[in-house]
């Protein structure tokens, strides 16, 4: 436990303020006192270094010296009064709780039911380890609703939508993601039954919602809903698709782009690797017009008569047609050649090629230069979603979203954690055995990173 007994002033001159170094102690059982570190000490509401003694305080095991900041620009909440503090609420300690209740919280949420592995990891009781992860959700319930997934927008202009599922009591739930390509932080996330244009337009206006910019591009597998999500937001946008299937080196871009009567869209077929270096590479294009009045629902159900139509018998003669679907371009596109330059990120083409294959593959190039070109943003992310399978509790759809969505804000904003309440953490023997002696000289030594 921790024990302050000697403050020690050291004679260094800052701003006509002396700096305070405090002297933790730790007890031993047999009564004696063992000397640990010496921390600089800052004002937790303000962090300057500018603070003074101010008596001392009762506490459970004795007194403790008391300091308050004399910095002129301190808020201290809007109080009159400055703010005043113990050693174990400064703001060097408080970093480091931080910092200590981040990666408990994502072991927590890593090893989900093994709640006795954590305990035993960090020394403490797995009752404690339960009290720990409800504050910091009480926390971050009170801080932010867990609609917002980020506290300000991002400047994400592409991002990478992926789905993965688990399953919750025998049934298959979707967790569909949209991640920002640049920042790589989560933008949009829906958990789900099914995974069906409607979520995943759903994650898309999520996402959009948390940048600051409008998004030009997506980045994706092959499923059908993504394609027909990003083809019917009625917007200029450019689609890459790369199918987690055969064949893995090919990838599709889909541009698309609107007049005042069609859709036209713009099918690019290329290897995966032809943004990873600089050379002269091939592939294929075509175009596709839509009249807009065209794109009005379909109606549902069979065609009227198609029951009673009489059944052609399929010619065997008619094989080799190519490929249909998604690789449809790489058969039926016109074949062309391209000048790539993933240093200056330039992109050549031959003047006859129509301007929105040249923007396709510039807007493609601006994202994988020097890359592969595929979807493997939020693969990191699928694993940790994956290990929520585990989680204890009653399992719905509601309260695994809840649950993500709580990981991904302190994933997102870090920060958070600072309003957890560090004195009851500090209680127990969770902190002084959970910080080991490297950290300790980096606390002294003011090279903590969060
Ligand atoms: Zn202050």
């Amino acid at each position: 436990m921790f024990d302050s007994l000697i403050i020690f002033m050291i004679g260094r001159k800052f701003k006509n303020l002396i700096e305070i170094w405090h002297q933790l102690f730790i007890t031993m059982i047999d009564g004696l006192k063992i000397p640990l570190i010496e921390i600089k000490l800052r004002c937790p509401a303000c962090g300057s270094w500018m603070v003074g003694p101010n008596g001392t305080r009762k506490r459970r095991y004795g007194r403790v010296e008391a300091f308050i900041c004399k910095n002129p620009e301190c808020k201290n909440e809007g109080r009159k009064t400055p703010k005043q503090f113990i050693a174990t609420s400064s703001y060097e300690f408080k970093k480091l709780v931080r910092s200590k209740l981040k990666q408990l919280y994502e072991d927590i949420l890593k090893d989900g039911a093994k709640n006795k592995t954590i305990a035993k990891k960090y020394n403490v009781s797995p009752s404690e380890i339960s009290a720990l992860r409800t504050e910091i959700e009480t926390t971050i319930e009170k801080h932010q609703t867990l609609d917002s997934l980020v506290d300000v927008p991002q400047p994400d202009k592409a991002i990478a939508i992926d789905e993965t599922f688990l399953r919750i009591e025998g049934k298959k739930v979707y967790i569909i993601v949209a991640t920002g390509y640049t920042t790589r932080k989560v933008l949009g996330i829906k958990v789900s039954f099914t995974r069906s244009e409607h979520d995943m337009r759903a994650v898309y206006d999520e996402a959009e919602r948390n940048t600051t910019h409008l998004i030009t591009a997506v980045i994706s597998d092959a499923w059908t809903s993504t394609i027909a999500m990003v083809k019917s937001l009625g917007r200029e946008i450019t689609h890459v698709i790369h199918k987690h299937k055969k064949p893995y080196d090919k990838v599709v871009i889909k541009h698309y782009k609107y007049t005042n009567t069609e859709r036209v869209t713009t099918d690019i077929g290329v290897k995966t690797d032809v943004m990873e270096r600089r050379a002269m590479r091939q592939g294929y294009h075509m175009e596709t017009r839509t009249p807009l009045d065209a794109l009005a629902p379909k109606k549902r159900g069979r065609p009227r008569g198609s029951k009673t139509k009489k059944k052609t018998k399929r010619s065997n003669k008619k094989k080799r047609r190519g490929r249909k679907g998604l690789f449809k371009v790489f058969d039926k596109g016109k074949k062309f050649f391209f000048k790539i330059d993933p240093y200056r990120k330039t992109v050549r083409t031959s003047n006859n090629l129509p301007v929105s294959v040249a923007a396709a593959l510039a807007e493609v190039l601006n994202l994988f230069a020097l890359k592969s070109i595929q979807n493997n943003v939020s693969e990191n992310l699928n694993s940790v979603v994956k290990s929520l399978l585990r989680l204890r509790g009653p399992k719905t759809v509601e309260s695994v979203e809840r649950r993500i969505r709580a990981f991904l804000i302190v994933r997102n904003i870090p920060e958070i954690l600072d309003e957890i309440q560090i004195d009851r953490n500090v209680r127990g023997k969770f902190f002084i055995d959970n910080i080991n002696s490297l950290e300790f000289s980096n606390l002294v030594n003011g090279m903590w990173i969060v």
